[in-house]
Order: structure tokens, then sequence, then C-alpha cells
């Protein structure tokens, strides 16, 4: 899809939003690995103020990341911190209320952002005794009100105390990214590539002739993707990779894909997701009979907002509704929408931007969760 944008209007409407205004790029291009790439999966030490939550995600630079304070000299924790990660400071994923309370007490401390995503932190503190400075690598925990703010895995609903203590303990990295991938232009590294792992050597070809063979129909939503094979996969149906047999696999679209169980970190871009629920849309797929089909059809990160629309019992948005125009030109899509109320929930800024221009009540991932009960009356 091109987006058609006037960015003349776009100004005009991002100052009437008070918004400041921003650069936009929409490209579709792969980007090469940047010395950045490198830097965040080592850690970088950065100001609070450069990192930025603008989805309600953390991210530098175009990248996600997750920060923590890497010091732990207070009473010489460091010590039992590397030990026990659990004691240690907490990593943030989101804008919570504790950054928040940080950002009110005017602490900016400085942060360490990476997108490691194995789970293992370097860090540091200074021994009071002797100056010393102690080094190494510990397991720290997520923040629970960074998991409460984004509703992670309907983590709002779930009771305080050990059950949630048992979801921290569980909580695993990649799959909180992978679940957000398509907020963000850029992939993790080393996680992203590592795709090809396990596959024979003759898959390419093995893979166009199941293809062929289905017809290039995805076999869970029944999408034809004669049109744009590369958005079909073919999927091992027991897991194992290097099994070919023509019993174990099967053509799926790459959003039924990554639903699959087990499928974290493929990381599909919300540019392929978009053009899946488009095809779906023309193709008279996209039914919504119950809210079961409103997470399937819609991106995984938005399912946290998509968990409290069913508890409030609103009507079934659309997903992936393109917004046009009054010269009926595609300027935006949004991921959630109310076409009759005009109200929408939208992956990327510059769609809820231009969206807003169209006459859109336009709300960004982070502003529905924070401001649901504002969003849902709009919706009664
Ligand atoms: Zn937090
Ligand atoms: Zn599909
Ligand atoms: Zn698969």
């Amino acid at each position: 899809m091109k987006l058609s944008v006037d960015l003349s209007s776009l100004h005009n409407a991002v100052q009437t939003m008070g918004a400041e205004q921003i650069n936009f790029e929409v490209s579709n291009e792969v980007i090469p690995i940047e010395p950045i790439d490198k830097q965040l999966g080592e850690g970088l030490e950065v100001n609070f103020a450069d990192i930025e939550f603008e989805t309600g995600l953390a991210s530098y630079k175009g990248r996600q990341v997750l920060l923590y304070i890497k010091d732990h000299s207070y009473n010489n924790k460091i010590y039992g911190v590397l030990k026990d990660g659990t004691q240690g400071n907490r990593f943030h994923i989101a804008d919570c209320q504790k950054l928040d309370e940080m950002r009110r007490k005017g602490r900016f401390e400085r942060y360490v952002v990476t997108n490691k995503l194995d789970g293992q932190f370097a860090v540091s503190g200074t021994d009071n005794t002797n100056n010393q400075l102690i080094e190494g690598e510990t397991n720290l925990s997520v923040c629970q009100y960074c998991l409460e703010s984004l509703n992670y895995e309907k983590f709002r609903a779930m009771p305080r105390g050990q059950q949630r203590r048992m979801f921290v303990t569980s909580f695993k990295l990649a799959d909180f990214f992978d679940t957000y991938s398509s907020f963000f232009k850029f992939m993790p590294t080393g996680v992203a590539n590592n795709s090809d792992a396990g596959y024979s050597k003759d898959w390419d070809s093995i893979s166009r002739n199941v293809r062929e063979l289905f017809n290039y129909g995805c076999q869970q939503c029944g999408l034809d993707l004669k049109n744009n094979k590369r958005l079909l996969h073919v999927h091992h149906i027991n897991g194992v990779k290097s099994d070919n047999s023509t019993s174990n696999l099967t053509p799926l679209c790459a959003d039924c894909h990554r639903k699959q169980p087990d499928h974290q970190h493929m990381f599909i871009k919300h540019e392929e997701t978009k053009i899946i629920n488009q095809l779906r849309n023309e193709q008279g797929l996209n039914v919504k009979e119950n809210w079961q089909d409103v997470y399937k059809l819609a991106d995984p990160g938005m399912h946290g907002v998509i968990d409290l629309l069913e508890k409030y019992n609103v009507s079934f948005p659309e997903v992936g509704e393109e917004i046009q125009n009054d010269k009926q030109e595609v300027v935006a899509e949004l991921e959630l929408a109310w076409p009759l109320k005009k109200v929408g929930v939208a992956v990327d800024k510059i769609s809820a931007i231009a969206a807003t221009s169209a006459g859109w009540k336009v709300y960004s991932m982070r502003h529905a969760l924070g401001q649901f009960e504002q969003l849902a009356s709009s919706l009664r």
C-alpha cells in the first residue's frame, strides 16, 4: 500500500493537537544493521530524557528497548543482587507509574537501555568499605507497574501477590518483544536473523512446492496470497523444522503463522500485517462474530486493549480499517476502529495523525490503555 499524505495539512493537524512536529519516514526498505544496534545489544548508558515512550513502550532511536539502573552501590546491595537478581532494580519496558514518579521528582538517573533478550543484565556497585567496583551479570525482574500499564497478557485482571510474582518469574523478554514487534521499525538484532536455524538445505524448493500444492492459500484463515506469495509461510505442524514430510507441512499466512503456539520471535512487520488485513477485507474474510475473532485478527500488541474492550462490552471494532480523506485516498490505517463513531486506535503515529486530520478521534495504544474510560465512553 502506498500512503499518500498531504504533509501541510498534517502539520496543521499536529499543531492543533498540540504535539510536536516530527519528520515522517514512510518506507518498506530493509534497514541495514547500524552501530547503534550493536551497542543496544550490549547495553548502552543513556539519559532518561532520551528514551521515548510514544506508544507506551520504551524505545530508543526507533528500537524497542528495556531500561534499568545498573548501579547497585546503595547498602552494598550489589553482593546480594549478584546472587539473586530478584533483589535488584526492576527493569522497565513501558512508561509506568514508577518511571512517572521519578520524572515528577526530577530524578533523572542514567539508565542502561538494551534489547538483549536473554534476561541476563550487567550490574555493578561500589563496595562501601573499600571503594572497589564490583561487576557482574544477574537475572533482574521485570517491573510489575510496566506489565500493568500495558495490560500485558491481561495482567490487570491478575490477583496481586503470588500469581503476579509467578508471572514475573516466568516472564520472557523475547516473547514480550515479539508481541510488539510491529510497533517498531527496527528488529532486535541477533534474534530476527536466526530464523533459518534448523531448516534443511532444500527448504526453498520444498516450501515453494507446498505453497503451490495448496494454491497459495492460508490453511487457517483462508486468505488467497497468489499475488503476495512472500506473505505465505510454510509451517511445520509438529514443530520439527527438519521433518519435511508432506503431512507435516501446511501453508499459513504470516499473521496466522506468528499466532501458532510456540511461534514467538517471528518479528512480523506491521507493514505485512497491514497488507494481510487489507487482503482479508477484500476477500471477505474479516468476519467477527465474537471477541475471539477480534483477538485472532488483531495485532498481538493490541491484545491488552482488546481485553479491556471486551470487559467493557463495547461493540466489535473493525480490525485494520483503512481511513480515506475526502479525495478517497487512503491516508491511514487504524488497527482498531469504530467507523460509525469515527473512533480508533492506531499502532503508528503517522496513521494517528492522518486519521485525526480526516476527522477521527484517534488513540495511541498508550492513551487507549491509560485513558480507557474515556475511550470506552466515546464508544457508548
Ligand atoms: Zn516500570
Ligand atoms: Zn492466515
Ligand atoms: Zn511454523
